[in-house]
C-alpha cells in the first residue's frame, strides 16, 4: 500500500515540475512515507530524520530543503513528530497527499526556516482519489491499484483503523478507468489492493454495489490483462462470490495471502479476528474445491498476550495443515492505543523470540518442499527483466516465485510457458518449453 501511495505522490509531484533522484543528497524536497504497524517501524523514522537532518545542515546553507513525513507514522504521532523532530517541515497522514501542492506552496509562503510546522492529518470527507492525477506509467508489467482503504475490524493488536480510518471502497468506475489506463500503459498484471480488500463493495452509480467477486469478473473482460492478484484479505469476509470467482476467472491467479495471525482459536478470540480455525480451515477448503491449485501465504504474530506453548502448538499445527508457501511473521509489537496493549500476561521477548525462530523454520521448510515439488512443472512465467547474467530472464510464476531463465531478450513483457528445471529456497530455474507458445 505504501509503495503504492508513494507512486501516487509522485504523479501528484510531477506536474509541479518535482523529479525523482536517486537519494536525499540532491532531493529539494524528501518525503518520507512512513508505516506504524510494528514499533521497529515507527522507531525507524526517527532515526532517519536524524539522518535528513544532518544532510540538510551539511548541504543546504539556504534551508530550502523541505523535510515531509508521511504515511501512518505520521498520521499517529503527528505532534510528536513536530516536538521531537522541529526541523521537519510537512506532516501529512495517508488520506491527505492529494494536498501536497498546497502544502507546498505553504511551506514556501512560509518561507526558509527550521520546520515550517505544517501538519494535516484529518480524515477529509471528499475522496481523496477524486483530486488525484491519472496515473502515470507503471515500472515494469505488474501494476499496483488500490480499490479499498480503512479498516473497521479492530482486531486487538492493531493500528490500522486508527490511522487509515474507517473502511471504504472506491466506486467501480473509477477503479475500471484506472485499470484500463494500467493495461494501455503496459501492465500485464494487476494488484487489487485494500488493508481488507476483500470487504470492497464499491458503489456501480446505478443505486448498487460490487463485491470483490463481481469486480473481479468485470476487470477480466479488459483487453490484455493477463493477471488478477488482490491482497491483503480478511478471512471471515470471503464471500461464496469471491470463492466462485477462483473457480471461474483464469486470470485470477492460484495464489492467495489470507492471514490467519494464529492457530489457536482462544488466541484468535482474544484478537479479536472474527473466525475460528476451524472456520479458517472451511473456508480454505473452499476456495480449493473452486481452484485444485491454489497455493495459500499468511501473516502471523507469534507472542500475542497470553499465548501458551499450546496456542503456539496450534499455530504450527495449523502450518502444517494448510502448507503456507510463503509467509510474514512476526513477534508481537505492542501499539499504544490498542486494547491488546494493556492485556495481562504480555509474553516474554525471548520466548516470543524463540517461538518466532522455531515457527519460521517450519516455514521455510514448506517453502523449499514447495518450490522442490515444483520441479518438472509447466507454468506460465511473466517474463520481467533480464537477469544478472547475460542471456538470462527473470519473471514470476503463478505463485510469485522469481523464475530464472536463458530466453532471447525480446521475451521480457510476455508470458511463456517454461518448464522448472531447478529450485532453490527463494527462487526457480526454468527452460523453455519445446514450440513453447508466446501467452501474452
Ligand atoms: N488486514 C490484514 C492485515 C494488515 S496489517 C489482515 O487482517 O490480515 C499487516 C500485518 O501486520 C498483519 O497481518 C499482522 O500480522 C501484522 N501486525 C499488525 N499489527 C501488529 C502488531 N501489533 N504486532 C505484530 N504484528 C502486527
Ligand atoms: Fe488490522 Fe487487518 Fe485486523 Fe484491520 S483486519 S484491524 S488491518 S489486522
Amino acid at each position: 500500500m505504501n509503495v503504492y501511495d508513494s507512486a501516487r505522490m509522485e504523479d501528484v509531484l510531477k506536474p509541479l515540475g518535482y523529479e525523482m533522484t536517486d537519494g536525499p543528497d540532491q532531493a529539494n524536497m524528501v518525503i518520507l512515507n512512513t508505516c506504524h504497524i510494528r514499533e521497529k517501524a515507527s522507531e525507524k523514522v526517527y532515526s532517519e530524520l536524524g539522518r535528513l537532518k544532518n544532510i540538510k545542515k551539511v548541504r543546504d546553507e539556504n534551508n530550502e530543503m523541505i523535510i515531509a513525513v508521511a504515511g501512518c507514522v505520521a498520521q499517529a504521532e503527528g505532534e510528536e513528530i513536530s516536538r521531537r523532530a522541529p526541523y521537519v517541515d510537512m506532516v501529512f497522514g495517508p488520506q491527505s497527499y492529494h494536498n501536497l501542492p498546497e502544502m507546498i506552496a505553504k511551506a514556501h509562503r512560509a518561507g526558509d526556516g527550521k520546520g515550517r510546522g505544517i501538519l494535516m492529518t484529518e480524515f477529509p470527507a471528499e475522496d481523496k482519489f477524486d483530486h488525484l492525477p491519472d496515473p502515470v506509467k507503471p515500472e515494469g508489467y505488474s501494476a499496483f491499484l488500490s480499490i479499498q482503504e480503512g479498516c473497521d475490524k479492530f482486531c486487538t493488536y492493531c493500528v490500522v483503523p486508527y490511522t487509515r480510518g474507517a473502511e471504504y471502497s472506491r466506486p467501480t468506475a473509477h477503479v475500471l478507468k484506472e485499470a484500463r489506463q494500467l493495461v494501455e500503459q503496459g501492465a500485464l498484471e494487476i494488484t487489487l489492493l485494500g488493508q481488507n480488500v476483500n470487504a470492497y463493495h464499491g458503489d456501480d452509480g446505478q443505486g448498487g454495489e460490487w463485491s470483490l467477486g463481481r469486480l473481479i469478473r468485470e476487470l477480466a473482460e479488459i483487453d490484455g490483462l493477463e493477471r488478477i492478484r488482490y491482497t491483503t484479505s480478511y478471512p471471515a469476509e470471503v464471500d461464496d462470490d469471491l470463492i466462485s470467482a477462483h473457480a471461474e476467472v483464469p486470470q485470477l491467479m492460484p495464489y492467495l495471502h489470507l492471514p490467519v495471525q494464529a492457530g489457536s482459536n482462544r488466541v484468535l478470540a482474544a484478537m479479536n479476528r472474527n473466525h475460528t480455525r476451524e472456520q479458517y480451515l472451511e473456508i480454505i477448503a473452499k476456495l480449493k474445491a473452486a481452484r485444485p491449485d491454489l497455493a495459500l501465504s499468511s501473516d502471523f504474530i507469534v507472542g500475542f498476550p497470553g499465548e501458551n506453548d499450546r496456542d503456539f502448538e496450534d499455530t504450527l499445527d495449523i502450518i502444517r495443515q494448510v502448507g503456507f508457501i510463503q509467509a510474514f511473521s512476526f513477534v508481537y509489537s505492542a501499539r499504544p492505543g490498542t486494547p491488546a496493549a494493556t492485556m495481562d500476561l504480555q509474553v516474554e521477548k525471548a520466548v516470543a523470540n524463540e517461538r518466532l525462530q522455531i515457527l519460521q523454520k517450519l516455514l521455510g521448510d514448506i517453502q523449499t518442499d514447495f518450490n522442490q515439488s515444483c520441479i518438472g512443472k509447466e507454468f506460465p512465467i511473466l517474463l520481467e527483466r533480464e537477469g544478472r547474467n547475460p542471456g538470462q530472464l527473470v519473471g514470476r510464476s503463478p505463485y510469485m516465485q522469481p523464475v530464472h531463465v536463458d530466453a532471447p531478450l525480446d521475451f521480457v513483457g510476455q508470458i511463456h510457458d517454461l518448464k522448472i528445471v531447478s529450485a532453490r529456497p527463494n527462487s526457480l530455474g526454468a527452460q523453455l518449453v519445446d514450440g513453447e507458445r508466446k501467452r501474452a
